[in-house]
């Protein structure tokens, strides 16, 4: 389990001491040797690979934090918030302010198809933004916004509440949500990511991460 990416070994120790590691559908218990080949395991009711040696996890990532590996400014980074080991890099980048879901994993194959633009998976935004955004501006950020970099394309464009905005994006232009929301006069104040592809959890605090099941990795293959 610690290889798998789950924690440390005495983290994986007190879970299967918790009762929370399943095998096969039974309570595991820290003798018990496993076959990754075979053995169904379960940790806290998720399924997880420890076959692969690939991990996935599921990042809130919270405002401040930098989506690199390292930063020259000594700013807090999301790999500092996973296990250290594997290494995992992020899957593409959130803004340093901005808050919500990212993916780290070692699997540079998914990392490649998530992020190479002819795949465009799909990227759902919630922008608290400055004033209240009229249908026409709704229609602009469907139609597409003209950016320095060119025209967006087609994007689905709603509000939740007079200033929130829920945007769904497939490009991953540098800034775009905040870009687009400028494109239409109203500046982005609070901008947090709600889904990856298939990808959503609304039960991780900020800081918060998972391993995603193989359900889900499978989802996104
Ligand atoms: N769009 C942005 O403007 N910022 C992000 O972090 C992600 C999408």
């Amino acid at each position: 389990m610690a290889r798998a990416g789950l924690g440390s070994r005495r983290r994986c120790e007190e879970l299967i001491e918790d009762g929370l590691v399943l095998v096969n559908g039974e309570t595991a218990d820290l003798g018990r040797r496993v076959d990754p080949e075979v053995d169904r395991i379960e940790v806290d009711g998720v399924a997880v690979s420890v076959r692969s040696g690939l991990v996935h996890y599921l990042l809130n990532k919270p405002a401040g934090v930098i989506s690199t590996a390292a930063d020259t400014h000594g700013r807090p980074t999301v790999v500092e918030l996973v296990p250290a080991e594997p290494r995992v890099v992020p899957v593409g980048r959130l803004d340093a302010d901005t808050e919500g879901l990212l993916l780290l994993t070692n699997d540079g194959d998914l990392t490649h198809r998530l992020t190479h633009p002819s795949f465009g998976v799909e990227k759902e935004y919630l922008a608290e933004v400055e004033g209240h955004p009229s249908r026409g501006a709704l229609r602009r950020l469907r139609e597409g916004v003209e950016l320095d970099d060119g025209v967006t394309a087609p994007a689905q464009a709603s509000l939740l509440a007079p200033n929130l905005l829920r945007l769904v994006i497939h490009e991953g232009r540098n800034r775009q949500v905040r870009r687009m929301c400028d494109a239409v006069g109203h500046p982005v104040v609070r901008l947090v990511r709600s889904r990856i592809g298939p990808l959503t959890d609304r039960t991780l605090k900020p800081g918060e991460w998972r391993v995603l099941d193989q359900a889900e990795v499978r989802a996104l293959e």
